[in-house]
């Protein structure tokens, strides 16, 4: 589904990203860590559109964007954010809409879709994220895990290839934690939504990752599955940053 190809991202003269590689099938559920600064939302934010890589190719499903150092053309931005959908740490919700309209938003805006239509399908998502009860409060009125768990909606709503998700829990109270990431949990079981999950909840990732990718320098220094990256790691990087979580 995902194809990235000698992918590299500098601001300036920082190189932030180094020829990332990486393919990613339908359904897959891939696990993203390594140490801060290491370029884990760079990418996200390069697969997303919100950066312009400075070279290097994505391809996601039969689109390929190639990048050459020039601004890409406003269409090839959009057919790319037209796949992907991210979810943010700090959950980026309009404070002014109500959750019910923060998730169909885009359906109606971007999609043209009708605010009857659009609030029929949002409803469904609303209860799938365990919020039906709140549709009509607005971010302000809801708790951090309430108001991330609209944003995964919002991000759902618009059915993309893949869903980015970075750091979705970092920024919640520990005890809201657990119902965001159970709800994250919930929808990688019917192995259909293709997600790449930023993250920095190594029990999780090792729970629901199909492969977990560690990454350091901007580079990406091992991939596994699981059991292999948490369990026998291969290389010594790898293996110190998950010796000083524990
Ligand atoms: P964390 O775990 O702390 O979120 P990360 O792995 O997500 O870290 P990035 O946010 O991708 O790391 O940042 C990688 C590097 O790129 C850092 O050195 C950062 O300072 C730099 N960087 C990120 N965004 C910009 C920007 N817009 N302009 C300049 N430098 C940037
Ligand atoms: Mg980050």
């Amino acid at each position: 589904l995902i194809e990235v190809k000698k992918l590299r991202k500098s601001f300036g003269k920082l190189d932030v990203l180094h020829e990332i590689d990486l393919a990613v099938e339908k359904g897959e559920v891939i696990a993203i860590i390594g140490p801060s600064g290491s370029g884990k939302s760079t990418f996200l934010r390069c697969l997303n559109g919100l950066e312009t890589p400075t070279a290097g190719s994505i391809k996601i499903g039969t689109h390929t964007l190639k990048f050459n150092g020039k601004k890409p053309k406003d269409k090839e931005i959009r057919s790319l954010r037209s796949q992907t959908s991210m979810v943010f740490q700090s959950f980026n919700l309009f404070p002014h809409l109500t959750a019910l309209q923060n998730v169909m938003e885009g359906l109606v805006t971007v999609q043209g879709m009708s605010k009857e239509a659009a609030s029929i399908q949002v409803k469904g998502l609303l209860e799938k994220v365990g919020l039906s009860q709140k549709k009509d409060a607005f971010p302000i009125q809801l708790s951090g895990g309430q108001q991330q768990r609209v944003a995964i909606a919002r991000a759902l709503a618009m059915n993309p290839s893949v869903l980015l998700l970075d750091e979705p829990t970092s920024a919640l109270d520990p005890e809201l934690v657990g119902g965001v990431l159970a709800i994250i949990r919930e929808l990688t079981k019917d192995k259909t939504q293709t997600m790449m999950i930023v993250t920095h909840e190594m029990n999780f990732a090792r729970d629901v990752a199909d492969r977990v990718i560690f990454m350091d320098d901007g580079k990406i220094i091992e991939t596994g599955t699981p059991d292999e990256v948490f369990g026998h790691p291969t290389h010594a990087r790898t293996k110190q940053f998950l010796d000083q979580l524990y």
